[in-house]
């Protein structure tokens, strides 16, 4: 329903390797958590990820993860929400923080805005927006 300008990061991991262009968006959803990380997978998949191929953290053509689902906090073998590791990450709380300014962490309300504050900085770079500005 929202989508967030784009970003631009450098990699955090596995250095050598180009830049990451980052977004979030926020929609609606009436499935369950499980059933969107599949179809979230087969979106990947549809636009060349094949994770066999590739050098853990390194380059890939599309990575979605799911940063929240409402104020749900789940924790799965295969699914963890909030995404663990998002409070680390100044690329994924920037726009998080453009399209939500009063989000709070679920299961803690911690803001989040609290939280990128004490992120050190990662270089992360508004470049534009999916339409072109
Ligand atoms: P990645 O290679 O970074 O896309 O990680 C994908 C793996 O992380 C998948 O196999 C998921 O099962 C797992 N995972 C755990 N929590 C999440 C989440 N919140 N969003 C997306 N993937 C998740």
């Amino acid at each position: 329903m929202r989508v967030s300008s784009l970003y631009l990061t450098m990699p955090q991991d596995y250095q050598d390797q180009a830049d990451y262009c980052n977004m979030v968006v926020i929609g609606f959803y009436s499935g369950s958590p499980e059933s969107l990380l599949k179809t979230i997978q087969t979106i990947e998949r549809r636009y060349g990820r094949d994770r066999s191929k590739e050098i853990q953290k390194g380059p890939r053509t599309l990575d979605i993860d799911i940063l929240l689902f409402g104020e749900h906090v789940l924790c799965e073998e295969s699914l963890i929400v909030p995404h663990e590791r998002m409070i680390h990450r100044q690329f994924a709380l920037v726009p998080l923080l453009e399209l939500l300014p009063e989000c709070t962490e679920p299961g803690t309300g911690i803001p989040y805005s609290d939280i990128l504050e004490k992120i050190p900085d990662q270089g992360v770079k508004k470049v534009g927006n999916i339409y072109g500005y």
